[in-house]
């Protein structure tokens, strides 16, 4: 299965859009250097240039891969079309439609819909999960608690992408959210034992890659909300440092 299917989601941009994102992708018409390097060495980073700026201009192939050109212009990629960037931006883009699935059914039987359907196996999903526990943590502590839960077994489901390893960050992510759900909660000893969790999966993947997915300064503000807080003060949290930048809803 290649990158672009690995969902089993197709998606469409509408037609107006067309060329509006990356506009200047319009105008990187092929150059004689162009045209000598492709022939010669860096074949690959020109066609990937010559890849934006047809999507810029052609609909059918827009209509397939002008997403491309949204997360280019939303800074989520780069013309280096790094794969593992796109797989990360695709699935934030897909999470929205499959977290309103989740909502269409009662938090019992979330578990069992994760377990059969690998959709929903998605690394923007554990991440809006994430999102969506600390949003809820202060007015409906029980709701954050079973988004915390699923987004641990999204996040635990979400296989090893490439580059190896990374994935260790969102699972000690996932981890943490749920720590910090559960002391909201007034589960004080069960939110030690899920940030022991974290701290136990993510100390050895943040020495090892560093912050590559820009995690770390929430990891650590949930941590220390959860080691700090006692019933009494709960509400002294200081504001939440932002997870990630998740694309805007589309029709597609
Ligand atoms: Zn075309």
């Amino acid at each position: 299965m290649n990158r672009l299917t690995r969902f089993g989601l197709t998606f469409q941009t509408l037609p107006d859009q067309l060329g509006e994102a990356a506009p200047h992708m319009r105008d990187a018409y092929l150059t004689p250097e162009d045209l000598d390097l492709l022939v010669e060495s860096d074949g690959e980073k020109v066609l990937k240039r010559i890849l934006l700026h047809h999507l810029s201009v052609c609909p059918a192939c827009h209509a397939v891969g002008g997403f491309l050109l949204d997360a280019l212009a939303a800074g989520e990629i780069g013309e280096d079309l790094n794969g593992f960037s796109i797989d990360i931006y695709r699935s934030r883009l897909h999470a929205p439609a499959l977290w309103k699935e989740f909502e269409a059914s009662g938090t019992q039987q979330w578990k069992m819909v994760v377990a059969n359907d690998d959709r929903f196996s998605s690394w923007g999903l554990a991440e809006l999960l994430c999102q969506r526990s600390v949003e809820l943590a202060t007015d409906e502590p029980a709701a954050a608690l079973a988004t915390a839960e699923l987004a641990v077994d999204v996040g635990m489901r979400v296989y090893e992408w490439d580059p190896d390893g990374w994935v260790q960050l969102l699972r000690g992510l996932v981890w943490a959210h749920l720590g910090y759900a559960r002391q909201r909660f007034g589960d004080f000893s069960g939110a030690l034992q899920a940030l022991s969790k974290a701290d136990e999966i993510w100390g050895p993947a943040i020495a090892n890659y560093g912050d590559v997915l820009g995690y770390e300064a929430r990891f650590l503000a949930l941590s220390h909300a959860t080691m700090t807080h006692d019933s009494a003060n709960r509400s002294s949290d200081g504001p939440m440092p932002p997870l990630v930048c998740f694309p805007a809803e589309t029709d597609g």
